[in-house]
């Protein structure tokens, strides 16, 4: 796909979705780092109703690096791996706490060096909180980009590396964003809105 397709597809989100979001509610680095997280293989929404209850018990790394597993996993037993995820959040707030001085580290090879941060997840953290430019290649991004017609491929690596052929860096966040939120309200797994979709004209409908 050309790249003036690919910019004629990136306005026409746009001017749907307006301000590319994040749709995990945070307050402060910890608590995005804490929430991105918990947020593998669950829903945002999912995430957002167990943090305000575990970020008042533990508001900073520090202390939720002192947490015991069980009183964790308590809250956020709504969610699922509750008790792995459980594990990762207290490991990764013991590391913080310990080696960045309770700050979160801001290069990706930190961040992935965390319990339950991979590359997504750290490409999510450098976007959304130290303004880099990142593809996020979640279940959204992947599905779309083959239904659109930016990635044959099946990995989130190799689908990644098509996206920033063909994608300028300049919009790589900000459209993985735009791709997440069509995912989720109208080019969803099941039943793609194709009638109602801004980007109707320009997708190849892979479905
Ligand atoms: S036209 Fe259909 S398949 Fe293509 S992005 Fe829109 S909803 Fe998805």
């Amino acid at each position: 796909m050309d790249r003036r397709r690919v910019l004629n597809i990136y306005k026409a989100l746009e001017r749907h979705y307006g301000e590319p979001r994040i749709e995990l509610v945070y307050r402060s680095d910890f608590e995005l780092l804490i929430s991105v997280i918990l947020s593998a293989q669950t829903t945002d929404k999912k995430v957002n109703m167990v943090t305000p209850i575990l970020f008042s018990r533990f508001p900073d790394a520090c202390s939720l690096a002192e947490a015991s597993p069980a009183e964790v996993e308590e809250i956020i037993r709504e969610i699922g791996l509750f008790r792995a995820k459980a594990r990762n959040i207290i490991s990764s707030a013991k590391i913080i706490c310990r080696d960045f001085g309770g700050r979160l580290p801001s290069d990706y090879k930190s961040l992935i060096s965390l319990p339950g941060v991979g590359r997504k997840s750290a490409n999510v953290i450098l976007s959304a909180l130290f303004g880099e430019q990142a593809i996020t290649v979640d279940t959204h991004v992947k599905r779309l980009s083959y239904r659109i017609g930016f990635s044959n491929k099946k990995s989130p690596l190799t689908i990644e590396k098509d996206l920033m052929k063909i994608w300028p860096r300049r919009i790589w966040s900000s459209m993985s964003n735009y791709l997440i939120l069509h995912g989720r309200y109208l080019c969803k797994a099941r039943r793609p809105d194709c009638g109602a979709c801004p980007i109707a004209r320009l997708c190849e409908k892979r479905i």
